[in-house]
């Protein structure tokens, strides 16, 4: 959880300005990664604006040899937080009508940004993960990993190639 006290800033005029620096962990659905990074906090006329660029890595598993292995990423976040609470009458007020999944701030002015942040991680997932780019992924025949060993497998050939070789091999 990361939980910051705004208060003072939705107290604060329209466009003040105070940075949070971001060192914790962030669970993200199966994992809990470090995110580390700073985030500048906007009080907007509606709210609070979170914009900042943040830093983590995520576990994956190759798509292609199954290995698992950590995959940088960043998130650029940005997103408005509204408040449930008018700060100077304490009544309670309606998040954005046209923006139903909004971030909400709550009703003691604790605005959280982790939920923003699982949510930008999992969106940086790749479709397609892949260890390196050149992975040699396993092999079709033993199943061996071929970025870690070599198997003795012959190639898979084309059975028209196949015939050609035959004659090579006789002559
Ligand atoms: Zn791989
Ligand atoms: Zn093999």
């Amino acid at each position: 959880m990361i939980e910051i006290n705004v208060s003072q800033l939705l107290k604060s005029p329209l466009g003040t300005i105070r940075n949070y620096e971001v060192d914790e962990k962030v669970n993200i659905g199966e994992e809990t990664p470090h995110v580390r990074g700073e985030v500048t906090l906007l009080r907007t006329n509606r709210g609070i604006l979170v914009t900042g660029r943040l830093e983590t890595d995520i576990g994956l598993t190759c798509s292609r040899c199954l290995g698992k292995f950590r995959h940088p990423v960043t998130l650029e976040i940005e997103e408005e937080f509204f408040p449930t609470i008018d700060i100077i009458t304490g009544s309670k007020v309606d998040g954005p009508d046209d923006e139903p999944d909004a971030f909400m701030i709550d009703q003691n002015n604790i605005l959280d940004i982790s939920e923003a942040i699982r949510q930008y991680a999992l969106l940086a997932v790749p479709m397609k993960p892949l260890c390196k780019d050149d992975c040699a992924g396993l092999c079709p025949t033993c199943g061996v990993n071929r970025n870690l060993k070599t198997c003795n497998c012959p190639p898979a050939v084309d059975p028209r190639l196949e015939k050609l070789r035959g004659l090579v091999i006789d002559k």
